[in-house]
């Protein structure tokens, strides 16, 4: 068996140790006979998995005691309807727009009919970083943010401070870091990109927030719903919260989010660095401030698409998935999250190296 290097966006790698206990228990999930897939939602072996994995979050993320943290189904997507409908009480609604995902969650609140601030973009320079100075009003119902924009790779450092409650979809960027809980009021994250399996959404919610829900919410999209029920108000996707618990323990191996981090920052600046030192062969998207940690969207010189494609024929050819870059931009786009190894990333700049000298 040979693995891939995954450099896919989402769903996106997961560490081999997690594939293989998983591939271990399947059949016989610690002498119970079956697979934690075929046991109820109910039942006690799989009681500790869900609450294993919630308390291995609160231990390992620092999440404070008055928050909530919910398994929900829907995707991050469904977060972009779910926090107007739950978070807003008729005042404005503040939004910062850094890329797609910014734009899908304005459209939402929109269809909801809220009053909305854009209060500011980087649409005008294709998204390439996060604007500076982005001052919420601290009267508004919620203020919101997108922590790591996936397609044009940029993230925040850190978050804007504001007084009005701040939510942050850390969809791509969930457990990367270490995150000051005191500036942020809801998360959220499919977990498809750095935590797990798709079909599970992490919520972590300060519990002041769950009052604030009209009666008009269908009671299946109140957090309150489900923080009242310990996310079992219904079925959860119980197998993609065993991979997540699995995931969890992967990191606390691995020294936890600190050196999660640290190993992120490294892995960040070998693959910077092969693009800052090409001679300007390859052209990064996001300015310097902005880069992501987690995508590394670039392009070669001139955006020639016939090298590009060709770059990403060789990466194929060297046993590496997901490279081409979203359509929006083009070019290539390299995803490094927590699961991606340094290995990986050495044998993509390797290549890099290689295919410049060759076509510059
Ligand atoms: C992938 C992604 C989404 C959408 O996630 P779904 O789970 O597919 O709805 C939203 N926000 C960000 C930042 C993403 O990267």
């Amino acid at each position: 068996m040979k693995r891939a290097y995954n450099f896919g966006a989402g769903p996106s790698a997961i560490p081999t140790e997690v594939l293989e206990e998983a591939q271990k228990e399947l059949l016989d999930y610690n002498g119970s006979g079956i697979s934690i897939m075929e046991a109820s939602h109910r039942s006690k072996m799989y009681d500790e998995v869900h609450n294993g994995a919630i308390a291995m979050m609160r231990e390992l993320y620092e999440i404070p005691e008055d928050y909530e943290v919910l398994f929900l189904q829907g995707g991050a997507s469904l977060q972009f309807a779910m926090v107007p409908m739950n978070l807003g009480m008729g005042g404005k609604v503040e939004y910062a727009n850094t890329g797609s995902w910014s734009k899908k969650a304005i459209k939402e609140a929109k269809v909801q009919d809220l009053n909305i601030e854009i209060v500011a973009s980087s649409e005008e320079t294709a998204f390439d970083r996060i604007p500076e100075n982005i001052t919420f009003g601290d009267d508004a119902d919620y203020a919101y943010i997108t922590s790591n924009n996936t397609i044009y790779g940029t993230q925040y450092r850190t978050y804007p401070s504001t007084k009005a409650p701040l939510v942050v979809d850390a969809s791509s960027d969930i457990f990367s870091r270490p995150v000051d809980w005191s500036t942020i009021d809801l998360m959220f994250a499919g977990a498809q990109k750095n935590a797990g399996p798709s079909g599970v959404t992490i919520v972590i919610i300060k519990k002041e927030l769950l009052g604030r829900v009209k009666a008009s919410v269908p009671t299946i999209l109140q957090y309150k719903t489900h923080a009242e029920n310990n996310s079992l108000y219904n079925t959860p996707p119980t197998f993609g919260i065993y991979i997540l618990n699995l995931i969890m323990k992967w990191i606390k191996n691995s020294g936890g989010i600190k050196a999660i981090q640290k190993i992120n920052e490294e892995k960040a600046a070998l693959l910077y660095g092969a693009i800052d030192n090409s001679n300007g062969f390859y052209v990064g998207h996001a300015q310097k401030d902005s880069r992501s940690l987690m995508n590394v969207s670039f392009n070669i010189k001139d955006k020639n698409a016939e090298l590009e494609a060709a770059l990403i024929k060789r990466t194929e050819e060297s046993g590496m998935i997901g490279l081409k870059g979203h359509r929006s931009i083009g070019g290539l786009r390299a995803s490094i999250y927590n699961a991606v190894s340094m290995d990986a990333v050495k044998a993509l700049v390797e290549l890099m190296e290689t295919f410049a000298a060759e076509n510059q």
